[in-house]
């Protein structure tokens, strides 16, 4: 055994991550499952949305000119012609002296360029006695109003919201063209662990990353793939790497230099080993490398090392590949720290927290096999690689674990 001569920057790690990896091709998907996907064009729209114009109310589609001062006392008669229904326009034009009964949605009829609203209109026996003056456009939705022909709807690379699927069926947009998500292949090692759904029994414990990564996977758009459990042997993780068949390979355990450490050096007779070795803590046995194009993250087995590495690293390539933003997907607050945060220079320290009264409190945590000190924080606070501390009272970013409204 030997330790870790050298360890990769963060900040370095995700520039080779940028560099290397590129989006997916894009594929076509029904609209009803656009939702949350990537976009991977433009989307200009073809026609003027509405394509025609339409009433904004309901009410009598008319000549404006004829109502100049029409009020209650003075009001200005015309003759009922006929009804605009939505998706049932009126065949008649409207002429001098006539009116168009209109419901909201409806076809404006030729010749009108107005619609008064019910409330201000009495009709008996085939006339209309208009109470209000109209200008012209008047309660009239005018073709293109909401999107005008030719105009960028959507740009490529947006996450689509609810609304933008909406606007994309209001055009017409079907199948979609989205950027494909990533496959993930998750191996998990370890001669010491029960399947997860496993009870925990003797020595032995139960594999808590695959399902820890199985969601992470989700959440940043790839589509996981659990292994069956690999021993701790070379040659069992040698197939088990050769046969993952993700965009992106996982292995979970077995990354740091002991003799029971095989996956950095598999990695590097069947593929690449890149980097070895990280300036991070608690995930500083972490590496990365390719088979062919695809990225391999070789992530400690400790769960919030694990946690950690695939935040800082994994989850990066995983958005990239998906047309995803780099950034770490969690909302931000910056809030004074209530203690100092100790840290060493040249490492990036990932320190849990949790924020009461205002104020940051780093949580005292032992090493990096607890699940407890990420279930307990709110988040988590990134101390740079140049800082040996952060002082009380001091203002820095906390990346929070829950999604604003999910309940603590
Ligand atoms: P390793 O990285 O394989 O040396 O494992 C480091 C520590 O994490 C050991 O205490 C392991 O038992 C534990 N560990 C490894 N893999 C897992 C896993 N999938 N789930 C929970 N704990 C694990
Ligand atoms: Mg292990």
């Amino acid at each position: 055994m030997r330790g870790f001569q050298e360890r990769a920057e963060v900040a370095a790690v995700v520039q080779l991550l940028t560099r290397r990896l590129r989006p997916l091709a894009p594929e076509a998907v029904d609209l009803h499952a656009a939702w949350g996907r990537v976009l991977a064009v433009d989307v200009t729209a073809d026609r003027p949305v509405p394509s025609f114009d339409r009433a904004a109310m309901d009410g009598y589609a008319l000549r404006s000119a004829e109502t100049l001062g029409a009020d209650p006392v003075h009001p200005v008669e015309l003759e009922v012609v006929g009804e605009a229904l939505p998706g049932w326009p009126c065949p008649r034009p409207v002429q001098p002296g006539q009116a168009v009964r209109i419901m909201t949605g409806a076809p404006v009829p030729e010749g009108a360029d107005a619609v008064i609203q019910a409330e201000a209109a009495a009709e008996t026996a085939g006339r209309v006695r208009i109470m209000t003056s109209a200008t012209p456009g008047r309660h009239i939705g005018r073709r293109g109003e909401d999107l005008e022909a030719g105009s960028v709807v959507l740009r490529a690379g947006r996450v689509l919201r609810p609304q933008d699927v909406g606007a994309l069926a209001s055009l017409g947009v079907s199948p979609v063209p989205v950027i494909r998500r990533p496959t993930v292949s998750i191996l998990v090692t370890g001669d010491e662990l029960l399947p997860c759904g496993s009870r925990p029994e003797g020595f032995r414990i139960v594999d808590s990353n695959s399902v820890m990564l199985e969601a992470l996977v989700r959440r940043d758009g790839g589509l996981p793939d659990i292994a069956p459990l690999v021993p701790d042997r070379a040659e069992a993780v040698r197939s088990a790497l050769l046969q993952a068949p993700g965009d992106v390979v996982l292995v979970s355990g077995g990354s740091s230099v002991g003799q029971e450490d095989h996956a950095p050096r598999v990695l590097a007779e069947v593929g690449e080993l890149s980097i070895h070795g990280m300036a991070l803590r608690p995930a500083g046995p972490a590496g990365i490398g390719f088979l062919g194009e695809r990225p391999v993250f070789l992530l400690p087995g400790n769960p919030v090392a694990c946690l950690c590495a695939y935040d800082l690293f994994a989850g990066r390539a995983l958005r990239r590949l998906g047309g995803r933003s780099m950034e770490l997907p969690y909302a931000t607050c910056v809030l004074p720290l209530a203690r100092d945060i100790p840290s060493v220079p040249g490492r990036v320290d990932y320190v849990r927290v949790r924020i009461s009264n205002g104020q940051v409190e780093p949580l005292a945590t032992r090493g990096a096999s607890n699940l407890s000190s990420v279930t307990r924080a709110d988040g988590f606070v990134l101390v740079d690689a140049d800082a040996d501390r952060y002082a009380a009272g001091a203002l820095v970013t906390v990346y929070l674990y829950d999604p604003p409204g999910n309940t603590p």
